[in-house]
C-alpha cells in the first residue's frame, strides 16, 4: 500500500481529530442543554442547533409523534444559514408525516435511522422537489426511543451530497438516545408530579378531616378540612402535639392512647373524642387513626382521618332524651292509672260493701228497694271502671298475661254460674258444652279467659229476649305442650246487622246507637275482648243473622297442664267460729270485712298495720291458737301486704297461715307478685261477699278440713231423718248459697225464688214440703209473700209450713213473723245446727211422701216412677208433649166447630194418653171426659169440658218446665 500523501494525511488526521473533538463538545453541550430544560419543547431549538452545527449539517428538525392525530407534526426546525427557498421552513412546520411516509415516517415505522446520501434522487422523500430548491441533498433521520417506542424523529440535512457516514450516524444515535433517557425521566417526572398532585387535592379536598403526626405526636400535616373544622389556620395546627386540639378534660387520655398507639402497644381502632373549635364550640368526632410506617415497616408516624360526628350525636342524645320522657310519661301514666284506680276502687269498696251489708239487716221496702239500685248501679260502675281500667293497660301496652295452671271445665263453670241468675230471670236457657277431648288441664290467665266469655256471654243475655245461649268449647289443634281451643258462644237472640259485624270488635263501637239506650253498654267490651283474645294468640269473630241470633267465636292458645290442682275446696262448715286476722289500714274496709266474715260466723281480728299484724300473730302463736287465715290489704303505708306476706312466709313459726291478697290497684304485677309471696288467693276490691267466700274456701282448701275435722263442727255431720223438697225465698246471694250448701249436706232438695213474688208462683206450680223465708225481700217482702199463701191454702190447699229467716232481729219480729202464718224462727246470720234444729223439730212427716194434692197439676213421684227415673227421656217427653199440646188443642176446637164427634173423641183420647204419662190427673180425667162426651156424640157439654182440659193442661205446663229445669243438672 503506498504511503498516504504525507501532508494531505495530516489534514485528514487533524480533520478527524477537530470533528471527534467536536462530537464530544456536542455531546456535553446537549447534556447541558437538557439539563437544564423543564421538557423536550423548550430545549428543542437549542438541541437542533447544537447538533447541527456540532455534527456539520445545514438543516436539523423535530418531528414528534402525535398520538391523537396518528401523524408526525414538526416540532421546530433549525437552518445554518438564511434560506435560498425561504418558504422552505414554513412549508416544514405545516407538513404532516403519516407512518411509512417521508423519511421521518420511515423512521418512526421501522424505528431505525436511515441516511440519505442525496434525497433529490430518492424516490421516497417527500421533500425532494423543496430540498432541490433549497439545495440541500445528503439526509439523516434518527429514531427518539422511549422504552423501545418511537417519540419522536430528529431529521438532519446538508447542502452536500453525502456518503453514510458511521461515526456521524453513531453519533447522531448516541444523542438521540440521550434524548430519549431526558424524555423518559421527564415522563417519569412528570407522572409523579401529577400522581402527587393528585394525592395533595385530595388530602386538601377531601370532606374529611385528616392530620399525620411524627412519632412524638406532633402534627406535620393538616388538611383543609380538618381546620375548617377547628376554624384555625394550618399555622396553628402544624407543630403542635395532636392532643392539643382537644376538650381540656380529653388530652390526658388522648396523649396516653396515641403513646400508646405509636410504641405499638395499644390496639389502634376507632374513637370518639371531643374538640374544642377556635370559636369555642364543641365538636364530637370519630376518630380512626392507623401507624404510618416506612419501607421497613418502622412506626414513623400516624395518621388520624376524623368524622364530625357532633349532629348525629345531638340526635342521638335528643332521642335518647325523648325516648326517656316517654317512658317517665308512660310510667307516669301507668301511676297515675294505679292511683286512680285505687282511688276510684276504695269508695266503691265501701259503697258496695256497705250497700250489701245494709240490704242484710232490716228495712222498709222503700229503704230497699233504694238501697238495691245503689248496689246495683255501683256493680255497674265497678264493672265501667274495670273496662276503662283494662282498655287503657292494653293501649298503652301495659297489660300482662299470667300463665298459671287451671282447670278449664272448673273455670267455665264458675264462670256461667256468676251469669245463670241474669239468664234465668230472662227466662233464657244457659248451656255449657265442652267437647270430652277438650284437655282440661291448661296454662295460661283463666281471670282473662273468664273476662272474655262473661263479655260474651253477658252480651248475649243483653241481646237475647228468648230461646237459648250456649257455649261450646272444642280442640282445634294440639301437641304435647299446647292446645287451641275453639270456643263459641251463641245465642238466640236480636242479631247484628251484616255491615256492623267488624266495627263492633273496635272500641266504643256498637251495632245500633240506637240500641245503646235500651241496652246500655259502653262498647268497650268486645274490644277488650279482642285484644284478649289477641294476646292469647287467637283470634275472634261472629256469625250472625238479624232476627234469629248470633255465634261468637274465638281461638285461644294455652299451654298443657300435666294437671291441676284440685284439692277440694274447704266446707262452709269449717269457717264456723275459725279466727281470721284482718290487715288493712283503711277503716272501712276493715269494718266491711269484719261484716262479713262474722256473717259467716268467723271471728274476724281486724288491725290497721303490718307492725300489728306481725304482734298479733306472735301473740296468738305463744297462746296456741295460731291464726289459720289472715286477709291482707296489698297497698298499706310503711309495710305493704308484699312485705308482711312474705314475713309471715319466711317465720317458720307462722307460715302455716293462709294468706288471702285484696288489692285496688290496677298493677298487673300485683297477682304474681303475689304468688311469689307465698299468697294462697288474690282477689280485686271492691270483692262481693260471695266472690270474697269463694276466695277464702279457696284458699283454706283441705288444710282446714284436716284441721277442723276433730267433731267441733257438729252440723257438717248431721242428716236429715227424712229428705225434703224446701224452696228457699231469699234474694242475697251469698245466703243462698250458704243455705243450698247445708240444706244439701242435710239431703234436702233446694229450689231458690229470688223475691217474695217469685216465691209464691213457684208454690203455686209445685208442692213443697218447707219453706224457708226472708223476711226482708224486694218485690214482695216475706211477711207479704207467707200471708198470700196462707190465703191461697184457706180455699183447701193444703198448708206448707213456712220458716221465717231475718237478719237483726228485734224483740217482736218472731211475734210478727207467727202472725203472718209462719211456723218457726231461725235467726240470720244463720248458724247451721239452729237451722237444722229448727227444720227438723217442725217434725215434717218423717218417711211419708206427700200425698199429692188436689190442685197438683201431677203426681211427681208417679211421674219419676213411670220413667223408671229416666231424666233425659223424662226431659224429651216433655218437650214433645209442649211442642203437641198447642196443635192438638187446636185441631180440637176445630173438630168441635165441626160438631166432628170423631175428632174430639180421637184428639181427647191422645190428650189424655200424654197427660197420663206424667201422672197429670186433672188432665187425664177432663180429657177423658172430653173423650166420653165425644164417644156418645152429645156435643152439647163438649165446650165446657174443653175450657176445663185446656185450663188443666196451661197449668200443667208450668209445672212440666219447672220439672224439666230441675232435671237438667
Ligand atoms: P257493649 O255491650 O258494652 O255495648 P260490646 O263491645 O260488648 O259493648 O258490644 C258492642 C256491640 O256489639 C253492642 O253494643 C251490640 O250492638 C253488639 N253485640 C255484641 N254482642 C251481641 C249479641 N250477642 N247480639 C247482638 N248484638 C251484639
Amino acid at each position: 500500500m503506498p504511503p498516504p500523501d504525507e501532508p494531505d494525511a495530516l489534514q485528514q488526521a487533524s480533520t478527524a481529530r477537530l470533528r471527534a473533538e467536536r462530537r464530544l463538545a456536542t455531546f456535553e453541550a446537549t447534556t447541558r442543554v437538557l439539563a437544564e430544560a423543564r421538557d423536550l419543547r423548550e430545549a428543542t431549538p437549542t438541541l437542533l442547533r447544537t447538533i447541527g452545527e456540532g455534527l456539520e449539517w445545514d438543516h436539523a428538525a423535530m418531528w414528534s409523534v402525535d398520538r391523537v392525530g396518528g401523524v408526525l407534526r414538526c416540532e421546530d426546525l433549525w437552518q445554518a444559514d438564511a434560506a435560498v427557498f425561504p418558504e422552505f421552513a414554513s412549508i416544514n412546520r405545516q407538513m404532516t408525516f403519516s407512518a411509512g411516509a417521508g423519511l421521518p415516517g420511515r423512521v418512526w415505522t421501522t424505528g431505525t435511522p436511515v441516511w440519505v446520501p442525496d434525497v433529490v434522487t430518492d424516490a421516497n422523500c417527500a421533500l425532494a422537489t423543496c430540498a432541490a430548491k433549497e439545495g440541500l441533498h445528503a439526509a439523516l433521520a434518527v429514531p427518539i426511543l422511549v422504552a423501545g417506542c418511537v417519540l419522536a424523529v430528529m431529521e438532519f440535512l446538508s447542502r452536500r451530497i453525502l456518503a453514510a457516514d458511521e461515526q456521524t450516524l453513531q453519533t447522531a444515535m448516541g444523542l438521540a438516545s440521550q434524548i430519549g433517557r431526558f424524555m423518559e425521566q421527564k415522563h417519569a417526572e412528570d407522572a409523579l408530579r401529577d400522581s402527587e398532585k393528585r394525592f395533595r387535592d385530595l388530602f386538601e379536598d377531601a370532606p374529611i378531616a385528616y392530620h399525620e403526626t411524627d412519632t412524638n405526636g406532633i402534627v406535620r400535616r393538616v388538611n383543609r378540612a380538618e381546620c375548617r373544622l377547628l376554624g384555625l389556620d394550618p399555622a396553628d395546627i402544624v407543630g403542635k402535639h395532636a392532643w392539643e386540639l382537644l376538650a381540656p378534660e380529653e388530652r390526658e387520655r388522648s396523649r396516653d392512647a396515641m403513646r400508646g398507639k405509636l410504641t405499638r402497644q395499644v390496639q389502634v381502632e376507632a374513637v370518639e373524642r371531643d374538640y374544642v373549635a377556635a370559636d369555642g364550640s364543641r365538636r364530637t368526632m370519630e376518630i380512626h387513626a392507623s401507624l404510618i410506617e416506612d419501607k421497613d415497616g418502622r412506626v414513623v408516624g400516624l395518621r388520624s382521618a376524623k368524622l364530625d360526628v357532633t349532629a348525629r350525636k345531638r340526635a342521638e342524645a335528643e332521642l335518647k332524651k325523648a325516648k326517656e320522657a316517654a317512658e317517665a310519661a308512660s310510667r307516669a301514666k301507668g301511676e297515675f292509672l294505679a292511683n286512680m284506680s285505687h282511688e276510684i276502687r276504695t269508695p266503691m269498696n265501701a259503697i258496695i260493701g256497705m250497700t250489701e251489708l245494709a240490704l242484710n239487716t232490716e228495712l222498709s221496702d222503700d229503704q230497699r228497694e233504694f238501697l238495691g239500685v245503689v248496689h246495683e248501679s255501683a256493680n255497674s260502675l265497678l264493672t265501667l271502671l274495670n273496662d276503662i281500667l283494662d282498655f287503657s293497660k292494653i293501649e298503652s301496652g301495659r297489660f300482662e298475661m299470667e300463665a298459671i295452671p287451671f282447670g278449664l271445665r272448673d273455670t267455665l263453670g264458675q264462670t256461667l254460674d256468676t251469669l245463670a241468675l241474669r239468664a234465668e230471670q230472662k227466662g233464657l236457657e244457659l248451656a255449657c258444652h265442652i267437647r270430652p277431648d277438650v284437655h282440661d288441664a291448661l296454662i295460661g290467665d283463666p281471670g282473662r279467659l273468664r273476662q272474655i266469655v262473661v263479655n260474651l256471654v253477658g252480651n248475649a243475655i243483653k241481646f237475647t229476649a228468648r230461646g237459648d245461649v250456649v257455649v261450646h268449647v272444642e280442640r282445634e289443634q294440639e301437641t304435647d305442650d299446647r292446645v287451641r281451643l275453639l270456643f263459641t258462644v251463641a245465642d238466640t237472640g236480636i242479631g247484628i246487622a251484616a255491615d256492623k259485624q267488624q266495627i263492633i270488635f273496635e272500641a266504643f263501637s256498637q251495632a245500633d246507637t240506637s240500641t245503646t239506650r235500651r241496652y246500655g253498654g259502653t262498647g268497650l267490651g268486645l274490644a277488650i275482648s279482642s285484644q284478649l283474645v289477641a294476646m292469647m294468640g287467637g283470634r275472634i269473630w261472629v256469625e250472625s243473622e238479624v232476627g234469629s241470633g248470633s255465634a261468637f267465636h274465638f281461638t285461644a292458645q294455652f299451654g298443657r297442664a300435666a294437671a291441676v290442682d284440685t284439692r277440694p275446696a274447704a266446707d262452709l262448715a269449717q269457717l264456723d267460729g275459725l279466727p281470721v286476722l284482718v290487715v288493712d289500714d283503711n277503716a272501712t274496709n276493715r269494718r266491711i270485712l269484719d261484716e262479713m266474715l262474722t256473717s259467716w260466723h268467723m271471728q274476724p281480728t281486724l288491725v290497721a298495720s303490718a307492725a300489728e299484724a306481725l304482734q298479733e300473730l306472735e301473740r296468738a302463736r305463744r297462746s296456741g291458737n295460731p291464726y289459720p287465715l289472715v286477709i291482707l290489704d296489698a297497698l298499706m303505708p310503711e309495710m305493704d301486704g308484699f312485705m308482711l306476706a312474705d314475713r309471715i312466709g319466711k317465720d317458720p313459726n307462722l307460715s302455716a297461715a293462709r294468706l288471702v291478697m285484696l288489692s285496688s290497684a290496677a298493677h298487673a304485677d300485683h297477682a304474681a307478685r303475689s304468688r311469689q309471696c307465698g299468697v294462697a288467693c288474690y282477689a280485686t276490691k271492691p270483692v262481693k261477699q260471695s266472690d270474697l267466700l269463694d276466695v277464702i274456701v279457696t284458699a283454706l282448701g283441705e288444710q282446714v278440713m284436716t284441721r277442723r275435722a276433730s267433731g267441733r263442727d257438729a252440723a257438717a255431720s248431721l242428716t236429715s231423718s227424712r229428705p225434703l223438697r224446701i224452696l228457699l225465698a231469699e234474694d242475697n246471694e251469698v245466703n243462698q248459697k250458704l243455705a243450698v250448701r247445708w240444706l244439701t249436706k242435710w239431703g234436702h232438695t233446694v229450689v231458690i225464688a229470688g223475691d217474695g213474688r217469685e216465691a209464691l208462683a213457684k208454690v203455686a206450680q209445685d208442692g213443697f214440703d218447707l219453706i224457708l223465708m226472708d223476711v226482708q225481700m224486694p218485690e214482695m217482702s216475706g211477711l207479704e209473700a207467707t200471708a198470700a199463701i196462707r190465703a191461697r191454702e184457706a180455699s183447701g190447699e193444703r198448708r206448707t209450713p213456712i220458716l221465717a229467716m231475718t237478719a237483726h232481729a228485734l224483740a217482736g219480729d218472731r211475734e210478727r213473723c207467727l202472725a203472718a202464718g209462719m211456723d218457726g224462727y231461725v235467726a240470720k246470720p244463720i248458724r247451721p245446727e239452729q237451722m237444722f234444729h229448727a227444720i227438723e223439730d217442725l217434725n215434717l212427716c218423717p218417711g211419708e211422701p206427700r200425698a199429692p194434692q188436689i190442685g197438683d197439676p201431677l203426681d211427681e213421684s208417679e211421674l219419676l216412677n213411670r220413667f223408671d227415673n229416666d231424666m233425659d227421656l223424662l226431659r224429651e217427653a216433655i218437650q214433645d208433649f209442649l211442642e203437641q199440646c198447642p196443635k192438638r188443642l187446636s185441631t180440637l176446637r176445630d173438630a168441635l166447630g165441626r160438631s166432628d164427634a170423631d175428632g174430639v173423641t180421637r184428639v181427647a183420647h191422645a190428650l189424655k194418653g200424654a197427660a197420663g204419662n206424667f201422672a197429670a190427673h186433672q188432665a187425664v180425667e177432663t180429657a177423658q171426659t172430653l173423650e166420653t162426651i165425644g164417644r156418645q156424640g152429645l156435643l152439647g157439654d163438649a165446650a165446657k169440658a174443653y175450657t176445663a182440659l185446656a185450663d188443666a193442661i196451661e197449668r200443667l205446663k208450668p209445672a212440666l218446665l219447672d220439672l224439666r229445669d230441675r232435671t237438667r243438672a
